[in-house]
């Protein structure tokens, strides 16, 4: 292993030690000194085991996990997987990687680790990504802390001791003064609601739960259903070794090539020299991505002009065709189909059977209004004689049979299905467990009508409760908004150890101020008139049928200018107690 380091500190190490705490003050980050004291003596005498319990050991959970331990917390993490990595972890279908570049995704916060680890692409794979969070487990020697196969069923606060009880699906309670949940945003699967599901004979796999063997598709007839970013890049690697891949697509996506490439060491010796200004770029960006967006509007341009500059973001590596294009493309309805139509004539010319390519060209909803997956040759694999697209929203899929899938017009048979349809998200790994607060109020009551939050970390009646990815935090390119978040939390944490502080609780009032923002910021975005994961529908969820502001829209630096505020306000909006 490279240069491994010893951790930081210790739950073990129950003595009081020095810290240094980045304590967030208007106008950016300040450093102060502080001295963690150990918080477990009274709170034992009330069977509080625990200081904190992270529920998840992916990202948010790993490095959440290292700071409570430099705030010397006794912690304790739970994960569903065996496996530390979340996202990671859990999506290993063919073909999944990230679409951030690599080396503005991994954590930014150690810097020996950064000079070691080598990312070997542009876009890393999920098993390297899944290697790199092991070296960081391994590092900081986190698994002590990390109770595996451990999915947690409830959480119940506890007033009279100022604690949650946490109880396993085992059975098995535990107790601690704070919960942090780390459960991701995109991390709860969810399936179609087609009968005959359980009755197929073949194989059948969810993108978000797929095994750890090899799936093998050579000769195999496959069915991919779904076509979002999980599905695209599912069928562009099984159409190059199924005998028969048919892909039933019910919306179609706009998608744009990745352009992924290898990293060689001179140029990955020459990105670790970069490391503080990609981050700083990170920092600085709408959604913590490299790329920034034009200046100009669409139509401050030439046509001449704009095509060029099209051609340009077509023809480069990852999402500047998003979010580095034009600054009006997402609010401005004309410019917006502009940049489809641009889009479109790719896919014409990419997909030689011009009916195929008609169905593969969105017709409902405008280029960047949902989420583009970004693909590597996805388009042509409609030009091979092994792929067949079929329209779901003309035949429908009535049900799945022992031998694989009826529509309202045509049997098919398969060997193997690839269920890529999508998540619960936002909230839905929320739903999962059976969160209750003051006077035994349960989260899915607080958020019937759509969630609400303080800077997605904190809700109110849910005290000593903090949320990594909640509801409304900024996303993106979305380490970078983990650490930001879970900088904020522990400094949050160090700040109520400091003052002997037991109970945190956001305030209605800051949560209806932060909640109007919210709303706010979705007003007049295009993506609001679209049906996906990113306006709360999910149509195989009940009560999901309808758009809600589901997330916040703004960018990364207004977050975390509001959450900064409220830390250098003496956390103005959240009672300490
Ligand atoms: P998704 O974007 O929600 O796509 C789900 C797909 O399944 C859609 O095409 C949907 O069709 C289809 N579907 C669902 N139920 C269906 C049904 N009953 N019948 C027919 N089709 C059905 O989910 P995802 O692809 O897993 O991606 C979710 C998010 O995860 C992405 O947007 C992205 O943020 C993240 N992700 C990122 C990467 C990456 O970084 N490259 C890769 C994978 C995922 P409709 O559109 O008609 O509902």
């Amino acid at each position: 292993m490279m240069g491994v380091e010893p951790p930081v500190s210790g739950t073990d190490d129950r003595k009081s030690l020095s810290i240094t705490v980045q304590a967030r003050k208007a106008g950016g980050l300040v450093t102060m000194s502080a001295v963690a004291e150990p918080m477990t003596s009274p709170k034992m005498a009330a069977g509080i085991t625990y200081d904190a319990i992270v529920i998840g050991a992916g990202m948010s959970g790993l490095y959440q996990l290292i700071r409570l331990r430099e705030l010397g917390f006794k912690t304790r993490v739970f994960e569903a997987g065996t496996g530390v990595g979340g996202t990671w972890y859990w999506n290993r279908y063919p073909g999944c990687r990230f679409d951030s570049e690599s080396y503005s995704y991994g954590f930014s916060f150690d810097k020996d680790l950064l000079q070691e680890w080598s990312w070997t692409e542009h876009f890393a794979p999920q098993p390297e990504t899944e290697k790199y969070l092991n070296l960081v487990a391994d590092k900081y020697d986190l698994r002590r802390d990390i109770q595996f196969q451990a999915r947690v069923a409830s959480a119940h606060w506890q007033e009279t001791t100022r604690s949650w009880t946490v109880t396993l699906e085992d059975g098995s309670q535990h107790h601690s003064r704070f919960l942090i949940t780390a459960i991701g945003a995109l991390s709860a699967p969810t399936m179609p609601t087609f009968p005959g599901i359980k009755d197929f004979k073949g194989q059948s796999f969810h993108t978000g739960l797929w095994p750890k063997e090899k799936v093998d598709f050579a000769g195999k007839r496959v069915a991919v259903i779904g076509t979002g970013a999980s599905g695209v890049q599912t069928i562009q690697e099984v159409a190059k070794t199924a005998a028969q891949l048919v892909v039933f697509q019910r919306t179609p996506n706009w998608c744009a090539p990745l352009h992924n490439g290898k990293i060689s060491a001179a140029e990955m010796a020459e990105i670790r020299s970069r490391y503080d200004e990609i981050f700083k770029r990170c920092e600085e960006t709408f959604s913590c991505f490299l790329h920034t967006p034009h200046p100009q509007n669409t139509f401050d341009v030439s046509a001449a002009e704009r095509e060029a500059f099209l051609e340009k973001l077509y023809s480069e590596r990852g999402f500047g065709i998003w979010v580095g294009n034009f600054q009006d493309m997402l609010t401005n309805r004309a410019a917006n189909e502009e940049i489809s139509r641009f889009i479109a004539k790719k896919i014409r010319q990419r997909v030689k059977d011009p009916k195929v390519a008609e169905m593969l060209i969105p017709k409902n909803h405008g280029f960047g209004t949902r989420r583009v997956p970004l693909e590597t040759f996805y388009y042509e694999c409609y030009n091979q004689p092994n792929v067949t697209l079929v329209d779901s929203k003309a035949t429908p899929i009535e049900r799945i049979t022992p031998t694989g899938i009826k529509t309202s017009d045509a049997e098919y048979e398969f060997d193997i299905i690839v269920y890529a349809t999508g998540f619960d998200a936002l909230r839905g790994a929320f739903d999962r467990i059976d969160f209750r607060g003051t006077d035994g109020v349960t989260l899915k009551e607080i958020w019937q009508d759509g969630a609400t939050s303080l800077v997605g970390m904190l809700q109110s009646r849910f005290p000593n409760m903090f949320m990594l990815l909640g509801p409304h935090t900024a996303l993106g390119n979305i380490p970078r908004s983990i650490e930001f978040n879970v900088e904020w939390v522990s400094d949050l944490l160090a700040y109520a150890q400091q003052k002997g502080i037991t109970r945190v609780e956001a305030q209605q009032e800051a949560m209806d101020r932060w909640m109007e923002h919210v709303m706010d910021l979705a007003k007049g975005l295009l993506s609001m008139e679209v049906d996906s994961w990113m306006t709360g529908v999910n149509l195989n969820v009940s009560g999901k049928q309808k758009r809600i502001v589901a997330r916040y829209t703004g960018s990364a630096p207004g977050y975390r200018a509001w959450a900064n505020d409220i830390a250098a306000k003496d956390y103005a909006g959240i009672s300490m107690a």
